[in-house]
C-alpha cells in the first residue's frame, strides 16, 4: 500500500493530537472535527479500506472498536458517540488508511446524511 497521512502520523513524519496508541493502533484528533470530539482510530498495519481486512485482521477490527468505546469514555463521553467507517471514494473516503470516526459530543441525526 503506498504512503497515506496516515501512515506519516504513526511514524511521527507528520504532528498530531495523539490520544491514544498501543501496539496494534493509534487515536488522534480529526483535523476538521465535525462534532466537539472527532477524533480518529486506525490500525498500524496499512489496510487502504475495511473491505481490504482480511480474516485474519478479525481480532484487529475487533480491536479498532473496543479501542474507539474507551476513547469515547476517556473523553467523556462512554455512553453517547457515533462511530463512522467511510470505506471507498463515493462515500466519503478521502484517506485511504482505514480509521474509524469517533463523533461526539453534541447530538446525530438520522438517516446520516
Ligand atoms: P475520510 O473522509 O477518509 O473518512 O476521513 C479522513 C479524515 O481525515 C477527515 O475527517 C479529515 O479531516 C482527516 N484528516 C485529513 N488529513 C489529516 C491530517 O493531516 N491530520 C489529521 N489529524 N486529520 C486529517
Amino acid at each position: 500500500m503506498s504512503e497515506t497521512l496516515f501512515s506519516k502520523i504513526i511514524n511521527r513524519e507528520i504532528p498530531a493530537d495523539i490520544v491514544y496508541e498501543d501496539e496494534q493502533c493509534l487515536a488522534f484528533r480529526d483535523v476538521n472535527p465535525q462534532a466537539p470530539v472527532h477524533i480518529l482510530v486506525i490500525p498500524k498495519k496499512s489496510i487502504a479500506m475495511l473491505t481490504d481486512a482480511m480474516e485474519t485482521d478479525e481480532a484487529l477490527l475487533g480491536h479498532l472498536l473496543t479501542t474507539a468505546s474507551k476513547v469515547a469514555k476517556q473523553e467523556g463521553f462512554g455512553d453517547a458517540f457515533r462511530l463512522v467507517v467511510n470505506n471507498g471514494a463515493d462515500s466519503g473516503q478521502t484517506v485511504f488508511h482505514l480509521h474509524v470516526h469517533i463523533l461526539a459530543g453534541r447530538s446525530f441525526s438520522w438517516p446520516p446524511g
